[in-house]
Protein backbone atom coordinates (compact mmCIF):
# COMPACT_ATOMS: atom_id res chain seq x y z
CA UNK A 1 0.00 0.00 0.00
CA UNK A 2 1.62 3.33 -1.25
CA UNK A 3 0.42 7.17 -0.27
CA UNK A 4 -0.76 8.81 -3.43
CA UNK A 5 -1.96 12.17 -2.47
CA UNK A 6 -2.58 14.25 0.73
CA UNK A 7 -6.08 16.63 1.01
CA UNK A 8 -6.26 19.36 4.10
CA UNK A 9 -9.05 21.22 4.60
CA UNK A 10 -9.71 23.91 6.61
CA UNK A 11 -13.26 23.66 9.20
CA UNK A 12 -14.87 26.56 10.82
CA UNK A 13 -16.39 25.04 14.32
CA UNK A 14 -17.66 28.09 15.62
CA UNK A 15 -18.32 27.76 19.61
CA UNK A 16 -21.66 27.14 21.02
CA UNK A 17 -21.65 29.31 24.19
CA UNK A 18 -19.16 30.60 26.17
CA UNK A 19 -15.77 28.98 26.43
CA UNK A 20 -13.83 30.57 29.02
CA UNK A 21 -10.42 29.89 30.17
CA UNK A 22 -7.27 31.97 32.64
CA UNK A 23 -6.06 33.80 28.87
CA UNK A 24 -9.24 34.88 27.45
CA UNK A 25 -12.29 32.99 25.53
CA UNK A 26 -12.74 31.37 22.26
CA UNK A 27 -15.83 32.00 19.83
CA UNK A 28 -14.77 30.09 16.45
CA UNK A 29 -11.63 27.84 16.23
CA UNK A 30 -10.21 26.96 12.56
CA UNK A 31 -9.87 23.08 12.38
CA UNK A 32 -7.65 21.44 9.81
CA UNK A 33 -8.51 18.21 8.50
CA UNK A 34 -6.44 15.42 5.93
CA UNK A 35 -7.35 13.16 4.19
CA UNK A 36 -4.40 10.68 2.94
CA UNK A 37 -5.16 8.42 -0.10
CA UNK A 38 -3.22 5.35 -1.14
CA UNK A 39 -3.17 3.31 -3.93
CA UNK A 40 -5.85 0.37 -2.75
CA UNK A 41 -8.66 2.70 -2.00
CA UNK A 42 -8.29 2.85 0.95
CA UNK A 43 -8.49 6.70 2.86
CA UNK A 44 -7.75 7.72 6.48
CA UNK A 45 -8.56 11.04 7.85
CA UNK A 46 -6.87 13.05 10.44
CA UNK A 47 -7.10 16.23 12.38
CA UNK A 48 -5.20 19.00 14.24
CA UNK A 49 -6.95 21.95 16.07
CA UNK A 50 -5.17 24.43 18.48
CA UNK A 51 -7.98 26.16 20.52
CA UNK A 52 -7.10 29.26 19.10
CA UNK A 53 -3.49 30.92 18.89
CA UNK A 54 -2.72 31.78 22.44
CA UNK A 55 -3.66 28.95 24.02
CA UNK A 56 -0.16 27.05 23.22
CA UNK A 57 2.39 27.83 20.44
CA UNK A 58 0.05 26.09 18.17
CA UNK A 59 -2.19 28.06 15.89
CA UNK A 60 -4.05 26.88 12.82
CA UNK A 61 -1.76 28.39 10.02
CA UNK A 62 1.11 27.03 11.79
CA UNK A 63 -0.49 23.69 11.10
CA UNK A 64 -0.61 23.74 7.77
CA UNK A 65 2.44 25.23 6.70
CA UNK A 66 4.17 22.56 8.42
CA UNK A 67 1.42 20.14 6.42
CA UNK A 68 2.62 21.53 2.98
CA UNK A 69 6.43 21.89 4.25
CA UNK A 70 6.51 17.40 4.93
CA UNK A 71 3.71 16.69 3.05
CA UNK A 72 5.40 15.94 -0.05
CA UNK A 73 8.20 13.56 1.02
CA UNK A 74 5.81 11.40 2.53
CA UNK A 75 4.09 10.45 -0.59
CA UNK A 76 4.87 7.09 -1.59
CA UNK A 77 5.30 6.07 1.81
CA UNK A 78 3.09 2.40 3.51
CA UNK A 79 1.07 4.56 5.91
CA UNK A 80 0.53 1.36 7.97
CA UNK A 81 4.20 1.39 9.23
CA UNK A 82 3.66 4.46 11.54
CA UNK A 83 7.28 4.16 12.71
CA UNK A 84 9.09 4.86 8.85
CA UNK A 85 6.36 7.54 8.61
CA UNK A 86 6.92 9.50 11.76
CA UNK A 87 10.60 9.14 10.83
CA UNK A 88 9.55 10.41 7.26
CA UNK A 89 8.29 13.62 9.09
CA UNK A 90 10.96 14.11 11.45
CA UNK A 91 13.55 14.46 8.72
CA UNK A 92 11.11 16.49 6.65
CA UNK A 93 9.81 19.15 9.85
CA UNK A 94 11.77 19.83 12.88
CA UNK A 95 8.77 20.29 15.70
CA UNK A 96 5.27 20.96 14.75
CA UNK A 97 4.34 17.69 16.59
CA UNK A 98 0.58 18.93 16.80
CA UNK A 99 0.86 19.22 12.47
CA UNK A 100 2.64 15.61 12.47
CA UNK A 101 -0.19 14.67 14.36
CA UNK A 102 -2.89 14.63 11.81
CA UNK A 103 -0.91 12.65 9.62
CA UNK A 104 -0.35 9.98 12.49
CA UNK A 105 -3.91 9.85 13.14
CA UNK A 106 -4.89 9.38 9.23
CA UNK A 107 -2.21 7.11 9.10
CA UNK A 108 -4.04 4.86 12.01
CA UNK A 109 -7.49 5.28 10.13
CA UNK A 110 -5.91 3.46 6.96
CA UNK A 111 -4.58 0.84 9.18
CA UNK A 112 -7.28 0.06 10.85
CA UNK A 113 -9.75 0.23 7.66
CA UNK A 114 -6.86 -2.25 5.90
CA UNK A 115 -6.87 -4.63 8.56
CA UNK A 116 -10.65 -4.32 9.67
CA UNK A 117 -9.97 -3.86 13.35
CA UNK A 118 -10.35 -0.57 15.45
CA UNK A 119 -7.88 1.70 16.36
CA UNK A 120 -8.71 0.30 20.23
CA UNK A 121 -8.04 -2.83 18.93
CA UNK A 122 -4.71 -2.17 17.22
CA UNK A 123 -3.53 -0.51 20.44
CA UNK A 124 -4.52 -3.63 22.56
CA UNK A 125 -8.10 -3.87 23.20
CA UNK A 126 -10.85 -1.66 24.82
CA UNK A 127 -11.55 -1.80 28.57
CA UNK A 128 -15.04 -2.04 27.51
CA UNK A 129 -17.77 -0.32 25.31
CA UNK A 130 -17.55 3.14 26.47
CA UNK A 131 -15.12 5.31 28.17
CA UNK A 132 -14.94 7.99 31.33
CA UNK A 133 -15.08 11.44 30.15
CA UNK A 134 -15.11 14.49 32.68
CA UNK A 135 -17.15 18.15 31.95
CA UNK A 136 -14.93 21.50 31.99
CA UNK A 137 -16.76 23.95 33.61
CA UNK A 138 -15.35 27.42 31.94
CA UNK A 139 -14.44 30.57 34.21
CA UNK A 140 -17.71 31.06 35.82
CA UNK A 141 -19.02 33.57 38.91
CA UNK A 142 -18.96 30.52 42.04
CA UNK A 143 -22.95 30.80 41.81
CA UNK A 144 -22.52 29.82 38.08
CA UNK A 145 -20.06 27.31 38.54
CA UNK A 146 -21.94 25.98 41.41
CA UNK A 147 -25.23 25.95 39.54
CA UNK A 148 -23.48 24.17 36.11
CA UNK A 149 -21.73 21.12 38.63
CA UNK A 150 -24.89 20.54 40.10
CA UNK A 151 -26.45 20.09 36.47
CA UNK A 152 -23.57 18.03 34.85
CA UNK A 153 -23.59 15.52 37.88
CA UNK A 154 -27.41 15.48 36.98
CA UNK A 155 -26.63 14.25 33.55
CA UNK A 156 -24.32 11.08 35.18
CA UNK A 157 -20.76 13.40 34.77
CA UNK A 158 -18.80 11.98 38.22
CA UNK A 159 -15.28 13.98 36.87
CA UNK A 160 -15.53 17.82 36.97
CA UNK A 161 -12.89 20.04 35.66
CA UNK A 162 -13.11 23.89 37.07
CA UNK A 163 -11.56 26.37 35.28
CA UNK A 164 -9.54 28.76 37.60
CA UNK A 165 -6.85 31.64 37.23
CA UNK A 166 -7.00 35.07 35.31
CA UNK A 167 -9.18 36.57 38.02
CA UNK A 168 -8.55 37.64 41.38
CA UNK A 169 -7.79 34.12 43.56
CA UNK A 170 -10.07 34.95 45.70
CA UNK A 171 -13.07 34.63 43.34
CA UNK A 172 -11.39 31.14 42.48
CA UNK A 173 -10.88 30.20 46.17
CA UNK A 174 -14.63 30.93 46.26
CA UNK A 175 -15.86 28.96 43.12
CA UNK A 176 -14.12 25.58 44.18
CA UNK A 177 -15.68 26.06 48.18
CA UNK A 178 -18.99 26.75 46.34
CA UNK A 179 -18.97 23.67 43.87
CA UNK A 180 -18.10 21.75 46.26
CA UNK A 181 -21.03 22.40 48.48
CA UNK A 182 -23.18 21.68 45.25
CA UNK A 183 -21.78 18.63 44.40
CA UNK A 184 -22.73 14.93 46.08
CA UNK A 185 -19.56 12.50 47.42
CA UNK A 186 -18.23 10.11 44.46
CA UNK A 187 -17.59 13.26 42.06
CA UNK A 188 -13.87 14.09 41.44
CA UNK A 189 -12.63 17.29 41.26
CA UNK A 190 -10.23 18.75 38.89
CA UNK A 191 -9.21 23.01 39.30
CA UNK A 192 -7.37 23.72 35.89
CA UNK A 193 -5.57 27.43 36.04
CA UNK A 194 -4.32 26.47 32.62
CA UNK A 195 -1.16 28.19 33.81
CA UNK A 196 -2.72 31.00 35.16
CA UNK A 197 -1.58 31.28 38.60
CA UNK A 198 1.54 32.92 40.34
CA UNK A 199 3.31 30.71 42.67
CA UNK A 200 2.16 32.60 45.17
CA UNK A 201 -1.43 32.39 44.42
CA UNK A 202 -1.52 28.62 43.95
CA UNK A 203 0.14 28.75 47.62
CA UNK A 204 -3.45 30.75 48.62
CA UNK A 205 -5.46 28.19 46.57
CA UNK A 206 -4.31 25.56 47.88
CA UNK A 207 -4.26 25.62 51.34
CA UNK A 208 -7.09 27.50 52.19
CA UNK A 209 -9.10 25.10 50.18
CA UNK A 210 -7.09 22.36 51.98
CA UNK A 211 -10.25 20.19 52.83
CA UNK A 212 -11.47 20.17 49.48
CA UNK A 213 -10.09 17.13 47.38
CA UNK A 214 -9.23 17.94 43.93
CA UNK A 215 -5.88 17.73 42.27
CA UNK A 216 -4.63 20.86 40.42
CA UNK A 217 -3.83 20.69 36.89
CA UNK A 218 -1.03 22.77 35.67
CA UNK A 219 -1.24 25.73 38.18
CA UNK A 220 1.85 27.82 36.77
CA UNK A 221 3.10 28.70 33.42
CA UNK A 222 6.67 26.71 34.21
CA UNK A 223 8.04 23.81 35.43
CA UNK A 224 10.23 25.90 37.93
CA UNK A 225 7.55 27.80 39.39
CA UNK A 226 5.96 24.77 39.80
CA UNK A 227 8.67 22.70 41.62
CA UNK A 228 9.21 25.71 43.86
CA UNK A 229 5.87 25.09 45.47
CA UNK A 230 5.11 21.43 44.66
CA UNK A 231 5.59 20.14 48.11
CA UNK A 232 4.00 23.34 50.21
CA UNK A 233 0.90 22.32 48.01
CA UNK A 234 -2.20 20.54 49.54
CA UNK A 235 -3.00 19.05 46.35
CA UNK A 236 -1.83 16.53 43.74
CA UNK A 237 -0.32 18.80 40.66
CA UNK A 238 -1.06 17.31 37.39
CA UNK A 239 0.59 18.88 33.75
CA UNK A 240 -1.51 19.61 30.89
CA UNK A 241 0.56 22.12 28.74
CA UNK A 242 3.56 21.76 29.87
CA UNK A 243 3.76 18.11 28.57
CA UNK A 244 4.80 18.83 25.14
CA UNK A 245 6.47 15.53 23.87
CA UNK A 246 7.46 12.11 25.39
CA UNK A 247 10.76 14.18 26.59
CA UNK A 248 8.68 16.58 29.03
CA UNK A 249 6.57 13.60 30.36
CA UNK A 250 9.94 11.81 31.11
CA UNK A 251 11.19 15.20 32.64
CA UNK A 252 8.26 15.64 34.74
CA UNK A 253 8.05 11.86 36.12
CA UNK A 254 11.73 11.46 36.57
CA UNK A 255 12.12 14.68 39.10
CA UNK A 256 8.95 14.12 40.69
CA UNK A 257 7.07 16.93 39.50
CA UNK A 258 3.27 15.56 39.23
CA UNK A 259 1.38 12.95 39.95
CA UNK A 260 0.12 12.98 37.07
CA UNK A 261 -0.92 14.24 33.63
CA UNK A 262 -4.02 15.99 31.51
CA UNK A 263 -2.54 14.14 28.09
CA UNK A 264 -3.00 15.91 24.61
CA UNK A 265 -2.70 13.76 21.67
CA UNK A 266 -2.11 16.37 19.31
CA UNK A 267 0.24 18.46 21.30
CA UNK A 268 2.42 15.14 21.88
CA UNK A 269 2.57 13.99 17.80
CA UNK A 270 -0.40 11.72 17.60
CA UNK A 271 -1.95 8.05 18.54
CA UNK A 272 1.71 7.06 18.46
CA UNK A 273 3.28 9.29 20.45
CA UNK A 274 0.34 8.94 23.03
CA UNK A 275 0.62 5.63 23.14
CA UNK A 276 4.50 5.55 24.03
CA UNK A 277 3.07 8.39 26.59
CA UNK A 278 0.28 5.89 27.89
CA UNK A 279 2.95 3.06 28.37
CA UNK A 280 5.70 5.54 30.60
CA UNK A 281 2.84 6.13 32.82
CA UNK A 282 1.36 2.73 33.04
CA UNK A 283 4.96 1.81 34.39
CA UNK A 284 5.02 4.43 36.81
CA UNK A 285 1.17 4.23 37.95
CA UNK A 286 0.46 7.71 36.77
CA UNK A 287 -3.06 9.10 36.25
CA UNK A 288 -3.59 10.76 32.58
CA UNK A 289 -6.65 11.97 30.56
CA UNK A 290 -6.66 11.54 26.59
CA UNK A 291 -8.35 14.03 24.95
CA UNK A 292 -7.14 17.33 23.12
CA UNK A 293 -7.22 21.20 23.06
CA UNK A 294 -10.54 20.82 20.53
CA UNK A 295 -11.37 19.16 17.48
CA UNK A 296 -14.07 17.63 15.51
CA UNK A 297 -14.99 13.83 15.46
CA UNK A 298 -12.10 12.63 14.18
CA UNK A 299 -10.43 14.08 17.28
CA UNK A 300 -12.70 12.73 19.64
CA UNK A 301 -12.78 9.34 18.13
CA UNK A 302 -8.79 9.39 18.23
CA UNK A 303 -8.89 10.83 21.95
CA UNK A 304 -11.55 7.90 22.98
CA UNK A 305 -9.48 4.70 20.97
CA UNK A 306 -6.68 5.65 23.26
CA UNK A 307 -8.47 6.57 26.53
CA UNK A 308 -10.43 3.14 26.17
CA UNK A 309 -7.01 0.95 26.28
CA UNK A 310 -5.92 2.98 29.73
CA UNK A 311 -6.52 1.20 32.88
CA UNK A 312 -9.54 2.11 34.20
CA UNK A 313 -7.98 2.54 37.67
CA UNK A 314 -5.72 5.11 36.56
CA UNK A 315 -8.07 7.01 33.32
CA UNK A 316 -8.72 10.44 34.01
CA UNK A 317 -11.19 9.89 31.01
CA UNK A 318 -11.68 11.71 27.47
CA UNK A 319 -12.52 15.37 27.23
CA UNK A 320 -14.10 16.22 23.77
CA UNK A 321 -15.32 19.56 22.64
CA UNK A 322 -18.89 17.99 21.04
CA UNK A 323 -20.89 19.69 23.94
CA UNK A 324 -19.06 22.99 22.64
CA UNK A 325 -20.01 22.08 18.46
CA UNK A 326 -23.29 22.20 16.63
CA UNK A 327 -23.66 19.43 14.88
CA UNK A 328 -20.77 16.64 13.57
CA UNK A 329 -18.51 15.29 10.51
CA UNK A 330 -20.56 12.14 10.56
CA UNK A 331 -24.09 12.11 11.58
CA UNK A 332 -24.36 8.49 12.11
CA UNK A 333 -21.44 7.72 14.01
CA UNK A 334 -21.30 11.05 16.37
CA UNK A 335 -18.99 10.89 19.15
CA UNK A 336 -21.04 12.31 21.63
CA UNK A 337 -21.33 12.39 25.81
CA UNK A 338 -24.13 9.87 26.77
CA UNK A 339 -24.95 9.83 30.47
CA UNK A 340 -21.39 11.35 31.38
CA UNK A 341 -19.41 8.41 29.48
CA UNK A 342 -18.57 8.37 25.95
CA UNK A 343 -19.36 5.34 23.31
CA UNK A 344 -16.02 4.12 21.84
CA UNK A 345 -16.85 3.48 17.85
CA UNK A 346 -17.65 0.62 16.29
CA UNK A 347 -16.28 0.40 12.99
CA UNK A 348 -13.06 -0.34 11.32
CA UNK A 349 -10.55 2.45 11.72
CA UNK A 350 -11.53 5.17 13.69
CA UNK A 351 -14.94 4.50 13.22
CA UNK A 352 -15.68 8.23 12.10
CA UNK A 353 -16.24 8.97 8.31
CA UNK A 354 -16.33 12.87 7.52
CA UNK A 355 -19.00 14.59 5.13
CA UNK A 356 -16.96 15.06 2.69
CA UNK A 357 -19.93 18.19 2.21
CA UNK A 358 -18.94 19.40 5.29
CA UNK A 359 -15.21 19.65 4.72
CA UNK A 360 -15.80 21.49 1.37
CA UNK A 361 -12.62 21.49 -1.13
CA UNK A 362 -9.49 21.11 0.02
CA UNK A 363 -7.29 24.38 0.63
CA UNK A 364 -4.29 22.33 -0.47
CA UNK A 365 -3.69 19.06 -2.02
CA UNK A 366 -0.41 17.61 -2.52
CA UNK A 367 0.91 14.11 -4.55
MG1 LIG B 1 -5.96 21.30 31.20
Amino acid sequence: MKLTAINVYNVDLPVVGKYRMSMGSVSLLQSTVVELITDEGVTGFGETCPVGPIYQPQHALGARAALEEMAPSLIGLDPRNFGQLNRAMESALNGSRYAKAAIDIAAWDICGKSYGRRICDLLGGATGDTIATYYSIPVASPEEAAREARERQREGHDRLQIKIGGRDVEEDIETLHRVNEAIKPGMRLAADANRGLTSRDALFLSQRCRDISFVLEQPCNTMEEIAAVRYQLCHPVYMDELAEDVNSVLRAISTGLVDGFGMKLTRVGGISALRTVRDICDARRLPHTCDDSWGGDIIAAACVHVGATVDTSRFEGSWIAAPYIDGHYDEENPVRLEGGRIKVPTGPGLGVVPDMAKLGSPIASFG
